[in-house]
């Protein structure tokens, strides 16, 4: 740190300046966040030197907190359901999977999850030393049950499903998934991160949420299509049960007990993933979600026309394109200021997600770019 102090226009020049160098979102294909709803903007302010770690100091965003829960519990087939706001999907993933372990009996057990799951699973893997076991995924790109079925034994202490995956945008048989889990008593997660706010706003008969008789966990994050200001995550239990395993004693606190992962934590993503629901309701989430398939048909559509087609037909708004060489498609449109980005072998190919910062004219631009790097 610096002996001498600078003054609040130096430091602001310096933030700026650091600022400048971050890149813009008009340009982000890459990204599963978005531009925060300027009302999440305004309730995140209002809130920013809130703690739900300390709840019996704020118990205006610790109701808060509550009834954002409930909602999204609501949106998802379970209005009483158990939860808490969390830092993100991350958070919420391995919460979930903590809760299904503390409950079970099993010592070193397994969990098994699609070979598409997010890396955060690797993460829980590692953290709270279970074995991840990966099932295989059908041609559709979602999980083959004969696989899962493989997989599962006595030590098994979750099932993973995925509602809405990170490269495909794809939506696992979590009626099947749960199936499998009610016959041997395992807790079932549905991984819900990006498809949570996606979902329930598409026409189509989705079935799987907390409607499915087995699912046991939902991980749901604002700060994707939820429009919420990071850091904004949602973990919905079906049962009180899950949710109290995850309690620890607090000493020096306004509550005696505690189940979220990080102590201190901030009550603004709460406030602000609340001022955005209150704000659009269904009809607005439903606008934005219907937008959002507005822009990744007409990206669908452009890129056939230049002999480009998708490695599925997008569900979400999620769409991978095949090319012939994806790094180095990639890297040519990264030097012409895209950000793009790529899902994993062996089905490389570029992975595009049209957010509501997408505009018409960008994916003009866009194709017109990777029309160029193809041609050459
Ligand atoms: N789960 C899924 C399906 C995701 O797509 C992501 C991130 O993209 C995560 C979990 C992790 O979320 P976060 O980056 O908020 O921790």
């Amino acid at each position: 740190m610096r002996d001498k102090a600078l003054s609040e226009d130096e430091v602001l020049a310096i933030l700026n300046e650091m600022r400048g160098r971050d890149y813009c979102y008009d340009r982000f294909f890459s990204t599963m966040c978005t531009q925060p709803h300027p009302i999440a903007v305004r309730a995140h302010n209002l809130f920013l030197e809130t703690n739900l770690g300390d709840p019996g100091l704020f118990p205006g965003v610790t109701e808060i907190e509550q009834r954002v829960v409930k909602m999204m519990g609501e949106l998802l087939g379970c209005p009483d359901v158990e939860g808490y706001v969390s830092t993100g999907g991350t958070e919420s993933n391995i919460q979930a999977i903590r809760a299904a372990r503390n409950i079970s009996p099993v010592k070193r057990g397994n969990i098994v999850v699609p070979e598409s799951a997010h890396f955060s699973f690797d993460k829980i893997g590692n953290l709270i030393c279970l074995e991840v076991r990966k099932a295989e995924l059908d041609s559709d790109l979602k999980v083959d049950l004969s696989s899962v079925e493989d997989l599962v034994d006595e030590r098994t202490v979750a099932l993973v499903g995925i509602a809405g995956t990170t490269e495909f945008g794809q939506v696992d048989p979590i009626d099947g998934l749960a199936e499998i889990a009610r016959e041997r008593g395992i807790h079932l997660h549905v991984d819900a991160a990006f498809g949570g706010f996606v979902l329930p706003f598409l026409e189509g008969d989705w079935k799987w949420d907390f409607q499915v008789q087995g699912v046991s966990s939902i991980t749901i994050d604002p700060h994707k299509m939820g429009l919420s200001t990071i850091p904004a995550g949602g973990l919905l239990f079906r049962s009180r049960k899950d949710l109290n395993s995850l309690e620890t004693e607090t000493h020096y606190l306004t509550k005696a007990r505690q189940a979220s992962l990080t102590g201190t934590r901030s009550g603004a993503a709460a406030a602000a993933t609340y001022a955005v629901m209150l704000h659009l309701g269904r009809k607005g989430f439903t606008e934005m979600v219907g937008h959002c398939m507005d822009l990744t048909r007409y990206l669908l559509e452009g890129a056939e026309d230049i002999g480009v087609e998708p490695v599925i037909d997008p569900v979400m708004n999620v769409v991978a394109l095949q090319v012939e060489s994806p790094v180095e498609t990639r890297e040519e449109l990264t030097r012409r200021g895209w950000h793009v980005s790529m899902t994993r072998e062996p089905r490389r190919a570029l992975r595009l997600i049209l957010m509501p910062h997408v505009t018409y004219e960008s994916i003009d631009l866009f194709l017109r770019d990777l029309d160029e790097v193809l041609s050459r």
